[in-house]
């Protein structure tokens, strides 16, 4: 029952998808229980996890396939590229991109970019820059409100990341004794209207789901109903608007979503022919109720994605990134 291309997981006795140009059939038996979990962070950006141990985590949770997405950056898929042959897992190269639509923050998963397409790099320096020069600012703001931290105490918590971002400054005001956890250092301080917010560079949605698209990949739109600190959310034709640009997805199922938000995306996706996506937003230790495979993602949905991005890759010229280990 091996297609073409096709791969047996040696662990689990059941076909995965590598050959996306034409995806396995599933049995309906394998198919309940094929777990893929499309959306996890390693310390590469700010996840607790290396992203070896991250995919060796995935494994023991029980996954078939996990798809890395650190904030920005690429540089974790080396690693987990390693990990993942030996885990049994189905490693999808991916990346949560910060973009920014109508002056809302949002995030874009984008799965099986060329990571070196020359627009895509430039775009994801920016950002990573527009990140790291804002710590100075933040810090100054923490240190006006009576908080004794620098630069050093950042660092020292945030080791080799690319992407220095607002959790790394967290973790040090955990590790100062400040705050208790993440979530109270962006709730008194880090979170939009908080003393030590600041703002950072963040690309275009629009220009980024064309950018993604030249690259070979394709875009998901990550938790779009999530913690918007008060921000509105894109509605039915927001999301139409977006997907006429290329948008391939929704992440749908994701803990940011209660049930009603669930079955509203999940319409919104059906009606716009769009794929749908469940993950767990993984951070390692650093989001409670984020545990791998928390949320999962359909196999069918899964193979719509693979071959969307095999038709993105056809398109643009551009290589996709191999998909299986
Ligand atoms: P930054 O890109 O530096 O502004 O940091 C944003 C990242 O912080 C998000 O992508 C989340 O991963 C993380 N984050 C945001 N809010 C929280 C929170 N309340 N608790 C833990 N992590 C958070
Ligand atoms: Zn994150
Ligand atoms: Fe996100
Ligand atoms: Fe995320």
């Amino acid at each position: 029952m091996l297609e073409a291309g096709g791969r047996r997981n040696p662990r689990r006795n059941h076909v995965l998808g590598r050959a996306y140009a034409h995806p396995p059939v599933l049995a309906p038996q394998y198919a309940a229980a094929v777990r893929i979990d499309l959306h996890t962070h390693s310390r590469a950006s700010d996840g607790t996890q290396t992203p070896g141990d991250l995919v060796r985590a995935g494994a023991a949770a029980g996954l078939d396939v996990l798809a890395i997405t650190d904030h920005d950056t690429a540089a974790g898929w080396p690693e987990a590229e390693t990990a993942a042959p030996e885990a049994g897992v189905e490693l999808v190269r991916g990346m949560e991109i910060s973009t920014r639509h109508d002056g809302r923050a949002v995030h874009l998963l984008a799965y099986l970019p060329d990571p070196t397409y020359p627009p895509l790099v430039e775009e994801l320096t920016k950002i990573l820059d527009g990140r790291s020069s804002r710590l100075p600012a933040m810090l100054e703001r923490l240190r006006e409100v009576g908080v004794d931290i620098h630069a050093d105490d950042v660092h020292r918590v945030a080791g080799g990341t690319a992407a220095t971002g607002r959790p790394h400054v967290a973790d040090a005001l955990v590790d100062l004794g400040v705050v208790r956890d993440r979530t109270e250092a962006f709730a008194r301080y880090l979170n939009p209207g908080r003393p030590a917010h600041a703002q950072r560079y963040a690309a275009s949605l629009e220009t980024m789901i064309r950018v993604v698209g030249e690259a070979g990949g394709v875009s998901v739109i990550a938790h779009p109903w999530g913690r918007h600190g008060g921000q509105e959310r894109p509605d039915e034709s927001t999301i139409a608007a977006l997907a006429a640009t290329g948008l391939a997805g929704i992440e749908v199922d994701h803990q940011d979503h209660d049930a009603g938000a669930r079955d509203r995306l999940r319409a919104i996706a059906r009606n716009l022919g769009l794929v749908v996506t469940g993950s767990s937003d993984h951070h390692g230790t650093g989001k409670v109720d984020h545990e791998l495979g928390v949320n999962t993602t359909a196999p069918d949905e899964y193979h719509r994605l693979l071959e969307l991005a095999a038709a993105s890759s056809r398109r643009s010229g551009r290589p996709t990134p191999a998909v299986g280990s």
